[in-house]
Parts: structure tokens; sequence; C-alpha cells
């Protein structure tokens, strides 16, 4: 039997919180034809139908969205349109929840960076969403915020800040400006112990992403992944890396 492959989708599939290319779109349904594939992403289901098309989507034989909180497996029914079955979906909590998201706002008041667009954190299943930028922001002022972060570490600097403070609560960088927030153990290292965990005894499990170094969110699950002898994660800087990398021998496994 073949591998399992895994697609984060921002950084991954398609440039952060865009659609995917037109031709990667063409040439990726082809290569997946005769694959297994899944993904793995941040981003709530609805996000990633918007992003990938539901003709990737229905090829896939399940979605783990909002960093694995909530799992859809595809029924594969012979119906032309894909059914879905949500398998499980956890819930965020927080011990004083207005506490926890003042403090969230007092991060945006705090940081110096001038363009605040509104809209800083969303509550998704099982997990928060939080940037400076804020929600509303425009792909340029989204831009700007992700060569701000790269040159002054801001994030990095909030995710040690709030780690401290909040024992019980994981935070880490993900997409192109902003940090998830979940209760520790659910990321997306929480897929391989709820769905593949039986599977990665006989089968190799590859997962492709582009936050796999620590604190990305897609650090967790490489690191899982690595503990195993048939779990392998590929580290890619953007779509364009992963188009190369289908082509590669490498990720013939
Ligand atoms: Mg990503």
């Amino acid at each position: 039997m073949g591998a399992i492959y895994l697609f984060d989708v921002d950084g991954t599939l398609t440039a952060a919180k865009s659609k995917i290319n037109p031709s990667f779109a063409a040439d990726f349904f082809e290569w997946m034809g005769d694959k297994e594939v899944y993904i793995v992403s941040g981003g709530s289901f609805e996000r990633i139908v918007d992003q990938i098309g539901v003709r990737i989507l229905n090829q896939t034989e399940g979605v783990f969205a909002c960093m694995g909180n909530i799992f859809y497996r595809n029924k594969r029914t012979l119906s032309k349109y894909s059914e879905w079955d949500k398998v499980y979906e956890n819930k965020f909590t927080v011990k004083k929840p207005k506490l926890f998201f003042s403090e969230l706002e007092r991060e945006v008041m705090k940081s110096p960076y001038p363009i605040k667009t509104g809209q800083h954190y969303e509550v998704r299943t099982g997990m928060v969403n939080f940037s400076i930028v804020g929600c509303d922001a425009t792909p340029e002022e989204r831009e700007g915020y992700a060569i701000y972060d790269d040159l002054h570490r801001e994030r990095l600097q909030i995710v040690e800040r709030l780690k401290k403070k909040y024992k019980g609560i994981d935070f880490v960088i993900g997409g192109a400006v902003s940090i998830d927030i979940f209760n520790i153990g659910n990321d997306k290292s929480q897929v391989l112990n709820n769905y593949f965990k039986e599977q990665l005894k006989h089968r190799s499990v590859v997962f492709v992403g582009d936050r796999i170094e620590y604190p990305g969110n897609d650090y967790s699950l490489a690191q899982a992944l690595r503990g195993y002898e048939k779990g392998q994660a590929i580290e890619v800087k953007s779509w364009k890396d992963t188009a190369a990398l289908l082509k590669t021998i490498r990720f013939e496994v």
C-alpha cells in the first residue's frame, strides 16, 4: 500500500489566506489521483474549501480543520458530490475567558506596529487565531506586517510572554501574520493519536508544511511524525516548493 499524504494549506498549497494557483491546482489534482491525501490546516472547513476548491477537496480522504480540532471524513458515496462525516470536534477552554481575551487586546495595544485593522482574534473550533494587524487587513497590509515581524520577531516575543503566563495553553506562530492558540495537545500533532497511529505501523505517513520549525504551527505534527519509523515531515517555503516537490523522487516513499 502506498503512503498517506498530509498537506498544510496556507504557505504550502496556497499563499497565506489566498486561493490556490489555478495551474498548480490542476497539477495537484492530477497528482492526487492515485494517492491517499488528507488536509491538516489551521483554517476552518469553509475557508479551506474557498482556498483549494471543491474539486481538490472531494479528491481528499478527509479534512482536519482548525489545527486538527475538527475532522471531516469524505464519505466517498457514489453521488457526484462528496458528503462529509464529522468524526470529532474539540472545544477551546480557558479559565477566565474575559481576562484572557483582554490580555490579547492588550498585546495589540502594546505593539508599536502602526497598522491595526480591527478584529484581532477569531475563535474557531478548539482554537483561537490572533493577529496584531487584524483580520480586516488587506493583502498588502498583511504583507507589511509579515516583513515587520521577520525583522523584529514580534510574534515570537508575544508567544514566549503568553506561554509563561498561561500554563495549560499553547501559542504557536501560524500563517504569515498570526498566532494560533489552543489547549496544550490540541495542535496538529493530535491527528496522529486521533487517526493515523494504527496506520503508521505499516504505512508511511508524509506531512508537507511550511512552519515546521519551532514555534511554527506545523512543528508539533512534524516532531511527532519523526518519532515513527514510517513518519516523514517535509518543509516547504511556499506552494511553488510544493509544486516542485511533487515531481521529485524523494517524495516517492
Ligand atoms: Mg502553513
